[in-house]
This record gives C-alpha cells, structure tokens and sequence, in this order.
C-alpha cells in the first residue's frame, strides 16, 4: 500500500544520523606492536551501525594493521575490541563465529584461481560456517544477481577484470550478513579505468545501510562517502570527525600537509 511504502521511506537507514545509532565497533586504547615496532599505540574510536568510516593515514601508519586486530588476524597487545556486545579481544572467543560477523574485503588476492566465481562466494559459508550448498548457493546467486554478474557465476577469475573480481569479493564478504564491512584498500590494484565501478558498489553499499570501515587513498571518495574520516599518524590517531571538518578544515599543520599532496 502507498502507506506502507512512506513508512518505508521514514525508516530509510541512511536518514537517521549515524550517530544516534548503536555501536557496531567499538576501539578501545588498542596497541599493537611487532617486536620493538610498536604500530598502534592506543587507537580508541566507535562505528555506529549504518556509518561508512574512512581510515585514512600514510602507508605504514597501520591501517592494515588496526583492521587485521578487528578480523582477528592480529592479536592486540593491549585495549579491548568490541562488536556489539561481545568483547572480540577475549582469548576465550570463538574465532570462526566473530568472523561470520565481519566481512572482510582486502586489496588483492581474494579470489582462489583454481574455482569459479559461486565455489570462491560460497566457500567460507559452507565450509567454516557449515551452511548447506543449497542455503549458500541461493545467497550467492542473490548477492551476485544485485551486481549484475548472475550471468559470470560459472567463470574462473581469470576470466573477469579486476574491477568485477573485487565486486565478487565484496559479495563472498557478505554472505552471512555481517554486522561489520572491512574494506582494506580495495582499489589500490586495480587499473584506474576499473576503480569506479567498485567505488560505485561501495556507495549501493552505504546507500542500503551496511556499516563499512574502508581503508583508501581515494581522497574524494573517502569526502564524498564517508560519514566520518579517521586519520591515523605515528601510530595514534591525529584526526577523527566530519570529511568538512578533517579534510577541508584542520587547522593542524600535519593534518593540511598530508591531504595537500592529494589536491
Ligand atoms: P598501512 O596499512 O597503513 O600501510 P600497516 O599496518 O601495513 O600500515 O603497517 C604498519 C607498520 O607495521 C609498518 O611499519 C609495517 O612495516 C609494519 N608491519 C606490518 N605488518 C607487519 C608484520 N607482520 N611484521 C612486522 N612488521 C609489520
Ligand atoms: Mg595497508
């Protein structure tokens, strides 16, 4: 009914201020350290469900290295990470559950060669979270068809650009739904012709709710899509607000010196 569609419209995610909402992540004076190196030295920041949150810093500031903590590649040294409710820096965790909550999307190599397009976006669900082929067949033809690569589930990787390679990683991390989205420097491999149509895919993305944590050096995306910009340097955090407010209209020295080489 028409009536039915405007209360739709009224609870259109993206139209509530993020920050009304709850807290998906929350980063809790993290440190992590490599032997002597010590990369992240008390990180402290909050994700609210439907925020697109852009980490932004120079290579080796440990952007990787903060969402390879949240995934659970990385142990923390120090601080908690919490996903919701549940405290994911807890020894006691059950890895493979956390992970089913958190899609991960990293900057090259995220497809197997050897399968096609369905086997690399159902393996994960099947195998490390036990869904039956049919379940995951279903949803991976779902997640596939919304992109426009229904057609390209029999193909092998090679067979696809580069561009329609990430939007099938992008799919493979969201089969189970996850509350979370990691997307570390999804384009930095790509050719440039290729880096819009997964930008693009990004902003459907963010336009339907999901909560996303990109890692990028895509300046003006990061301005345009982005609720909110944390800036990483020398390991703590030297900016954290509004895309106006961190890149536009920093009155640090540091801050303006490192997006100018971007204009
Ligand atoms: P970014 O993603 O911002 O480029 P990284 O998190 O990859 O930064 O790296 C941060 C720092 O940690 C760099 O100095 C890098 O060399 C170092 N580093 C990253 N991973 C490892 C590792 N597995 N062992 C030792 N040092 C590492
Ligand atoms: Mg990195």
């Amino acid at each position: 009914s028409k009536q039915a569609s405007v209360a739709h419209v009224e609870e259109n995610p993206t139209s509530i201020p993020a920050e009304k909402n709850p807290v998906v992540l929350r980063i809790d004076n993290i440190r992590k350290s490599y032997g002597d190196l010590e990369v992240l030295k008390g990180i402290s920041f909050d994700i609210h469900q439907h925020e697109v949150v852009a980490l932004l810093g120079p290579s080796g500031s440990g952007k990787s290295t903060l969402m390879r903590c949240v995934n659970l590649l990385e142990q923390v040294n120090d601080g908690q990470i919490w996903l919701g409710d549940t405290d994911i820096t807890d020894p006691a965790i059950k890895q493979d559950d956390i992970r089913a909550r958190i899609g991960v999307v990293f900057q090259q190599f995220n497809l197997f060669p050897h399968m096609n397009v369905l086997n690399n976006v159902t393996l994960a669900a099947r195998k490390v979270h036990h869904w039956d082929k049919n379940r995951a067949n279903e949803r991976a033809m779902e997640l596939l068809e919304r992109i426009g690569m229904g057609a390209r589930a029999k193909a092998f990787p090679d067979q696809l650009s580069g561009g329609q390679q990430q939007r099938v990683a992008i799919c493979r991390a969201l089969m189970t739904n996850p509350e979370l989205l990691l997307l570390d420097e999804i384009t930095s491999a790509l050719d440039p012709m290729l880096v819009g149509e997964v930008l693009d895919m990004v902003r459907e993305l963010k336009e339907q709710g999901t909560t996303i944590l990109m890692a990028t050096h895509e300046m003006s995306f990061a301005h345009d899509a982005a609720d909110r910009v944390v800036l990483l340097r020398k390991g703590v955090i030297a900016e954290n607000g509004t895309p106006e407010e961190v890149m536009d209209n920093s009155q640090d020295p540091q801050t303006r010196e490192f997006f100018s080489h971007f204009r």
